[in-house]
């Protein structure tokens, strides 16, 4: 049973999974490229712990022993050094993950799982860039990654049974549900939730309604949790562009994406993380 983890890219993403691993009593390093990255991370997880134990999720002793448990590291070979499974949580982007996975490869152990929480990529490409396809698999989380229940668990095509086996068991100390998705673009959820995504953001184009109509529609009208700008704006919509293009090019015209949502991130609104996104967080 793993126990070590090393979690690649303290993003949105990365931060959330390190803080959710420790929590359950995983060993974790956090690495990113970006010392800054690294700093923010560390804010970040701490903000959400603190927050944890003021609302009575935690006690003292389970946030002081998580935050204990995560080690904050920039060089990946040391990062990597002890761990049983890497997750990978960096930029949705092809090149740049498979550039990473063949990194990894070189430097973790040969028994060691790699796993990445890409939303829409294929685990066997990213796998056959590497000498251990069966240990590499999608293991996709969702934002907030502490409060998400789920887990999409997509095996590439020469994913072994005890990899699937592993990340099941680690996906039930984490106290998650999953689901095991046959490979395919967008899996099951960010195929559906990118669609509704760029159909809210061309009917703001349209002038259809306001966004804030838009997502009170959606929310009371159709009984979904969060309205699809506060999602797009949750998830960051430069990687909800990057899916959607992804999309766009592996399943076809339904996944164009939405010129309003391409400008948008031509002007740097990202969402959440940049300030403004669909709207204002400053
Ligand atoms: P993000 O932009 O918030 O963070 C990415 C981080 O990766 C940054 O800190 C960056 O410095 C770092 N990074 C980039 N290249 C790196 C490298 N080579 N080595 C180490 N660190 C590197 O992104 P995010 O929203 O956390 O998304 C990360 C991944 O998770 C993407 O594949 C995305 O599709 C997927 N995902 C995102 C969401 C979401 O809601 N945002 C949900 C599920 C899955």
């Amino acid at each position: 049973m793993v126990q070590k983890i090393t979690v690649v890219g303290a993003g949105i993403m990365g931060s959330g999974i390190a803080y959710t691993s420790a929590l359950n009593g995983f060993s974790v390093v956090l690495q990113d490229i970006a010392e800054a990255g690294l700093t923010k991370a560390k804010k970040e997880i701490e903000k959400i712990a603190s927050h944890s134990e003021e609302k009575g999720f935690i006690t003292t002793e389970q946030k002081e022993s998580a935050l204990k448990r995560i080690k904050y590291e920039s060089e990946l070979e040391i990062a990597v050094q002890e761990a049983e499974l890497v997750i990978e949580a960096i930029v949705e982007n092809m090149d740049v993950k498979i550039e990473l996975f063949q990194k990894l490869d070189r430097l973790c152990h040969p028994n060691t799982i790699l796993a990445t929480n890409t939303s829409s990529l294929s685990p066997t490409e990213i796998g056959a860039q590497t000498s251990r396809p069966d240990k590499v698999v999608a293991m996709h989380f969702f934002n907030p990654v502490h409060k998400m229940k789920l887990v999409e668990i997509i095996r590439g095509l020469d994913t072994s049974d005890d990899t699937v086996a592993v990340i099941k068991a680690v996906t039930e100390q984490l106290q998650k549900e999953s689901v095991e998705v046959n490979e395919f673009p967008g899996f099951v959820t960010s195929r559906m939730n990118v669609l509704i995504g760029n159909e809210a953001m061309n009917m703001l184009m349209e002038g259809v309604a306001s966004a804030e109509d838009i997502d009170k529609a959606i929310k009371l009208g159709l009984n979904h949790p969060m309205g699809p700008f506060e999602m797009g704006d949750l998830v960051g919509l430069d990687t909800r562009l990057r899916t959607l293009e992804y999309l766009y090019k592996t399943l076809g015209e339904k996944y164009r994406p939405s010129p309003l949502l391409v400008k948008y991130v031509k002007a740097g609104r990202l969402g959440k993380k940049s300030g403004k996104g669909v709207y204002d967080y400053r």
